[in-house]
């Protein structure tokens, strides 16, 4: 749990005023973005300190006006500086320019600072915000690091490009403890885990694993896992069987953004991303340039967003002061463009603001406040949950790029060679086994992926094996395009069947 607040003591007697000890101003970092980036902060800049905020706030320059001014990651050295000495980082929505050479510098703070956890509560303010879903409080877990987020892709091939998807048992440890240390600290009885596991048995099963594991040193919590496709379906009709959902980075990504609009609008929603060097705070939605200028932006999402930040700093009573002032304007309809209900009666950015500033000292009456508190970074255990393995390796997977060919075509020339002891087992096209034994009907495009195994499956071969046979591809003219080595760990094997299941 996280330290009260002590009090922020506020008068307009400057003789008074200079007696009373102020709690020191908790130094971070603020970066407006792009679009809609600086209004919507401007304006919770305001409310946040009307509410007694005590911030020591330090602005950077990141996003469009630095990748334009040449650096392509969105980010110069000197605001990496302040933020490694400030560690809190309150961000506006930032534009990723389209076309290459230029890096997301969402992902890029994310994992440059091993935010791993990426908390998105999801809750609806129903009948104030129209929802089909009145019930609705979720929060999302979403890993924030791996997945097919490692951005490691190649072209291949002429018709074949591949995304890397890369899970590690410590970021599943580390995300999947923090959604049940959220759930423990914010009195939430159920985590749920979506993978699919049916089809990525070793990715997502890991995830799946790690959370069976870690599940079952909570037993005062219920946990259960659901296949993404099904969970998905059933947060988006009955979210009130839901309460907090942990997920790898895609699913999460996705489905965080379908629930926040569950809520009403995308605006509303807030996160916290948090790890072991600090914490980043912002909106779920984008910089919006269709609104951009125009006063039209809904500030809620950034201003819950700071909420999340000033509990996160030990300032939960000004948190809770600017958190029910919110409810209570949007109890009384104030409320922007964006929400359905508002379309007679919206009021711009400046107004809203100006509106929950008016109401601070004041709550919701229909509305609950429910505090959230983010629990510290949780480090991954040590000893890990298994020890290393002992690891052989039995084969190698050979990924040939063959324009006018077929797999029997392809195994003659693989057969015909001496490949020093390891022999052809299998050929698959895009996952599905074509040789031996392939279907008619099966489409092949130009990547061959061919199980090389050595002797009978039983013995375990080396490094500079395998490199002699890459030799002997390679004199014989085939274009191996990427090379993955086939291990066994404790005598299982560490890859899968790859017959397409
Ligand atoms: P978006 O969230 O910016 O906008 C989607 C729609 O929602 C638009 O119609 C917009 O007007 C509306 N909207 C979003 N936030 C609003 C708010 N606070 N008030 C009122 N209306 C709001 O999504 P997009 O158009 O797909 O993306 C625009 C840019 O933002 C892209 O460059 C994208 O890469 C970037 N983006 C950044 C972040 C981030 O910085 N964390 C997140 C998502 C997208």
């Amino acid at each position: 749990m996280l330290v009260a607040a002590k009090p922020v003591r506020r008068t307009n007697n400057s003789a008074a005023a200079s007696k009373v000890a102020l709690p020191p101003r908790v130094p971070i970092v603020a970066a407006a973005g792009d679009g809609i980036g600086p209004e919507i902060m401007a304006a919770v800049l305001r409310i946040i300190e009307a509410a007694g905020a005590r911030l020591d706030v330090r602005s950077i320059e990141v996003g469009e006006k630095v990748y334009r001014n040449g650096v392509s990651s969105g980010i110069d050295p000197t605001a990496w500086t302040a933020l490694r000495e400030r560690r809190v980082l309150l961000k506006g929505p930032i534009t990723t320019p389209q076309g290459g050479g230029y890096k997301s510098l969402n992902v890029t703070l994310r994992k440059t600072l091993g935010l791993y956890a990426n908390v998105r509560p999801c809750v609806a303010y129903h009948p104030f915000v129209p929802t089909l879903h009145p019930g609705m409080d979720v929060v999302i877990v979403r890993e924030n690091e791996e997945d097919l987020y490692a951005g490691i892709e190649h072209r291949q091939t002429d018709d074949v490009y591949q995304c890397l998807k890369l899970i590690s048992r410590q970021g599943c440890e580390r995300v999947v403890r923090y959604a049940f240390e959220f759930a423990q600290a914010n009195g939430r009885r159920k985590v749920s885990c979506f993978t699919k596991d049916n089809i990525m048995k070793m990715t997502d099963g890991l995830f799946h694993k790690v959370f069976d594991q870690i599940a079952a040193q909570y037993p005062r919590i219920a946990a259960e896992h659901q296949i993404v496709d099904i969970g998905a379906a059933r947060l988006a009709t009955r979210p009130q069987d839901f309460d907090v959902i942990v997920l790898p980075n895609l699913y999460g990504d996705i489905l965080s953004d379908v629930a926040a609009e569950m809520t009403g609008a995308v605006g509303l929603a807030g996160s916290a991303n948090i790890g072991d060097h600090g914490a980043l705070f912002e909106a779920i939605h984008g910089s919006a340039p269709d609104i951009a200028g125009r006063d039209l932006a809904n500030p809620s999402g950034l201003l819950l967003a700071a909420v999340m930040m000033l509990h996160h700093i030990g300032q939960h009573e000004v948190a809770e002061r600017a958190h029910r002032a919110w409810l209570n304007a949007i109890e009384d309809g104030v409320c922007t463009p964006d929400i359905a209900a508002c379309s007679a009666s919206a009021v711009g950015t400046r107004h809203f603001a100006d509106a929950v500033i008016a109401r601070l000292g004041k709550g919701g009456r229909n509305l609950e406040l429910r505090s959230l508190v983010l629990p510290a970074p949780q480090p991954v255990l040590q000893p890990p949950l298994r020890p290393a393995a002992e690891k052989e390796i039995v084969g190698v997977d050979v990924f040939l790029h063959v324009r006018d060919g077929n797999a029997e075509s392809i195994a003659r020339r693989l057969r015909r060679l001496d490949l020093d002891g390891f022999s052809l087992l299998m050929i698959t096209n895009r996952g599905v086994k074509v040789w031996p034994n392939g279907a008619a009907e099966t489409f092949c495009v130009d990547h061959w992926r061919c199980r090389l195994m050595i002797g009978n499956g039983r013995d375990s071969t080396d490094h500079t094996a395998i490199v002699g046979v890459l030799g002997k591809l390679a004199a014989a003219g085939l274009d191996f395009i990427k090379v993955e080595n086939l291990y066994t760990f404790d005598g299982e094997a560490g890859y899968s069947l790859g017959q397409g299941q």
